[in-house]
């Protein structure tokens, strides 16, 4: 074979034993524990070690995918030292496991996903090659990275998401308002919440408001806001006839952070879009927190300024929604 050839099939090889490691993140991933998979290669091609990510099933912080599979491998080997083998890692190995892979004589380190927080091989640290060390373990990363990298993302983007309470809109009338009353919304906005159902009343006796919403998180009332609809709407240079205004976006400040206000908003322009093909908001124009929120999700400036509230100029932003999908936002 000449050096092509060999360096093909060798690569070839990697890609299949790291397929083998990341089959074994999904173990991890089943039982909870960050998903990352791990096997060691004898000289002659042969598994023998495997493991995956799982310190929380065993109560042992060390417990990590290439800790367990170079543990499998000595013991199967009966030997302290794995002189010829190569351990395949779906992500970056962390300084501890760095150091256990030159105890145990490891050859050769393959792995999937750098890790640039906790990676011993160049992500953060370079420990591999460390000058201390009587020896080097040659590393060749970024085999399947993409694959590997996604699976973990993959993993912490559910976590993510199971971690925050679910998030309900709820259409208020006099009746179901009142668990709206002890909603602290903040400074300034205490007769908005305190007095939901008057508040509501009088919006609806003066045909102002669409519908005034209710944001629950588990279950409980956090936010309100209002849909109005277009005709006795703010006016301004340029506006347009098929907009709804969303007005009173506030959520109780002991629930603020946790992604509620964002997936209201979504809620609330899905609700919009079935009728309006615009949405517009104001904001403070001191407010740039809100404002930088607001341009995330897709609202734009429209280069007018509201000048009808209490507060003084307000910038206007709006939203097409027609096109709600295309800055990912969409529901
Ligand atoms: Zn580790």
């Amino acid at each position: 074979m000449n050096d092509d050839a060999s360096s093909e099939a060798g690569a070839a090889a990697d890609e299949g034993f790291m397929a083998r490691a990341l089959a074994l993140a999904e173990r991890a991933a089943e039982a909870g524990e960050v998903p990352v998979g791990a096997v060691v290669v004898a000289g002659d091609g042969s598994v023998i070690g495997e493991g995956w990510n799982r310190p929380i099933a065993d109560h042992d912080p060390t417990a990590h995918a290439e800790i367990v599979a170079v543990r499998d491998a000595a013991r199967r080997r009966a030997a302290y030292r794995l002189p010829d083998a190569t351990l395949y890692v779906t992500l970056e190995p962390c300084p501890m496991c760095v150091g256990a892979l030159v105890h145990a004589r490891v050859r050769r380190v393959v792995f999937g996903a750098a890790d640039p927080k906790t990676g011993a091989c160049g992500g953060a640290l370079a420990l591999h090659g460390h000058a201390s060390h009587n020896h080097r373990l040659q590393v060749d990363g970024g085999v399947m990275a993409d694959a590997c990298g996604e699976r973990l993302q993959r993993f912490f983007r559910a976590r993510r998401a199971a971690s925050r309470p679910a998030v309900r809109l709820v259409r208020l009338t006099p009746e179901n308002a009142h668990g709206y009353e002890g909603v602290a919304v903040g400074e300034g906005q205490g007769a908005f919440v305190s007095d939901a159902p008057t508040l509501m009343r009088r919006h609806f006796r003066e045909g102002y408001a669409e519908a005034l919403y209710g944001i629950e998180a588990g279950g409980r009332p956090v936010g309100l806001m209002a849909l109005v609809p277009p005709v006795q709407g703010v006016d301004y240079p340029g506006r347009r006839g098929d907009e709804a205004w969303l007005e009173g976006l506030r959520i109780d400040r002991r629930h603020q952070g946790r992604g509620v206000a964002t997936r209201a908003l979504r809620g609330i322009v899905a609700i919009a879009a079935r009728r309006y093909r615009w949405l517009s908001l104001t904001v403070n124009l001191r407010n740039d927190k809100a404002e930088a929120a607001y341009r995330r999700f897709g609202f734009r400036d429209t280069g007018a300024l509201y000048h009808g509230g209490p507060a003084g100029p307000q910038r206007i932003l709006t939203l097409p929604l027609d096109t709600e999908d295309e800055n990912g936002e969409g529901t």
